[in-house]
């Protein structure tokens, strides 16, 4: 029953997440046994490997189990600075590093402890479709920066140094992207770096699809390319996509100490530490080889490969190669129907389930995730060629 709450003001814009929302819909659906062929899953398929299960059943037996501190356990922090040093050559203190309930809590971390109402932060669009909502219930003001499918939906450096303001606090960077799979090379993070260090604007810089980058390309890291950059970076990362742990809940942040000290004061007045078991798992997976996800990488790269060529003999739809995360954008601007319409649709009428490309800002494609079987991804582009094909 709704009896119409006076909600605070800063809902007002703020939408519900409908990558989640569309995600456990599908997955209702395949549990009451409908033969769906879920495209939507912002997540690995792989189980969260055995080793990282181990050191959780361990730390509660050992009860293990009680708070901890709010940023984090210090041999946690310890394993992410060497991460960091060891991926991204990147040196960071453990005071400078801030653990939380997953990657997605530590970008709303770092905006609620730098945004003031009005300001304006820069995002790319596409863009991953919780961005602007957190910067809406930070009560600043989301500004987009449109980007085009013919320069692999990446910003012009030129552009980036356009639009920012009076008022720009931050720039949003996720490389690779949620949803085009954009990789950026170190030299246009340069140019990225440069314009922001010289215009003092903080780059949060969401690194979470890391691991998962095709063709032997390496990650860079913005915060890697000057000392300037690094004062203004806060760098984002988690365990959800590497290891396959989206329900552990464990992302991380690394800023400059008096940022990493104030977020840590936002923490300490909202959630407290994540989970102690999750963080204890979260240390077995960090502490491991690379092999998990070099692993699961190698599997990604050939579901990707073989989804691109199965979606160039679909008429009437276009895609670019994504260099990285799970995820293919495509274009069904030739279809001349809106993004929800489509989604809806192949789900009713055919059981496959994609993101509309509305959520993400562009209402003329939509996003399949190739985070599933090979099996699957056969069957369910079977069906959108037959589906479009009685267009
Ligand atoms: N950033 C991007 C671009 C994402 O796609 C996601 C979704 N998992 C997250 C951050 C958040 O990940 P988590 O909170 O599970 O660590
Ligand atoms: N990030 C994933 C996605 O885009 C998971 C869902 C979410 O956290 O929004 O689908």
């Amino acid at each position: 029953m709704r009896i119409n709450i006076r909600l605070a003001k800063r809902l007002e814009k703020v939408n519900p997440s409908s990558t989640l929302a569309i995600t456990a819909k599908a997955k209702k659906l395949k549990s009451e046994g409908r033969d769906i062929v879920n495209f939507a899953a912002g997540e690995p398929d792989f189980d969260t490997p055995d080793f990282v299960k181990d050191a959780a059943y361990s730390a509660i037996k050992d009860g293990f189990t009680k708070y901890t501190p709010t940023t984090g356990i210090p041999e946690l922090k310890k394993a992410i600075c060497d991460k960091f040093r060891k991926d991204n050559s990147l040196e960071y203190e453990s005071t400078q590093i801030v653990v939380s309930n997953g990657a997605k809590h530590s970008i709303f971390n770092a905006l609620f402890a730098l945004i003031n109402k009005t300001d304006e932060v820069l995002i790319p669009s596409p863009y991953w479709v919780s961005y602007p909502e957190m910067v809406h219930l930070c009560e600043g003001k989301p500004v987009f920066m449109e980007t085009l499918p013919k320069n692999d939906f990446k910003i012009d450096p030129r552009d980036l140094e356009k639009r920012i303001g009076p008022r720009t606090k931050a720039f949003i960077l996720n490389s690779p992207s949620n949803p085009t799979g954009s990789v950026y090379a170190e030299y246009e993070l340069k140019q990225i770096a440069e314009i922001c260090a010289h215009k003092k604007v903080f780059v949060i810089s969401d690194e979470i699809y890391e691991k998962l980058i095709y063709d032997n390309v390496k990650h860079s890291s913005i915060a890697s390319l000057s000392k300037d950059i690094y004062n203004l970076t806060i760098t984002v990362n988690g365990l959800s996509k590497s290891h396959s742990m989206t329900g552990w809940r464990i992302g991380y942040l690394a800023a400059p100490e008096d940022l990493a000290e104030a977020i840590s004061r936002v923490q300490d007045h909202s959630t407290s530490n994540p989970v102690s078991i999750s963080q204890k798992a979260a240390l077995a997976a960090l502490n491991a080889p690379d092999e998990f996800s070099r692993l699961m990488n190698a599997e990604f790269q050939r579901r990707r490969d073989f989804a691109l060529e199965r979606l160039s003999k679909i008429k009437n739809i276009g895609f670019i190669k994504p260099g990285g995360a799970f995820y293919i954008f495509i274009d069904i601007s030739k279809l001349k129907l809106d993004s929800l319409t489509v989604a809806s649709r192949l789900l009713e009428e055919k059981f496959v389930s994609l993101i509309p490309g509305a959520a993400f800002g562009r209402d003329d494609y939509v996003r399949m995730s190739f985070a599933t079987s090979m099996d699957q991804i056969q069957k369910g582009l079977d069906r959108i060629e037959e589906w479009m094909g009685k267009l």
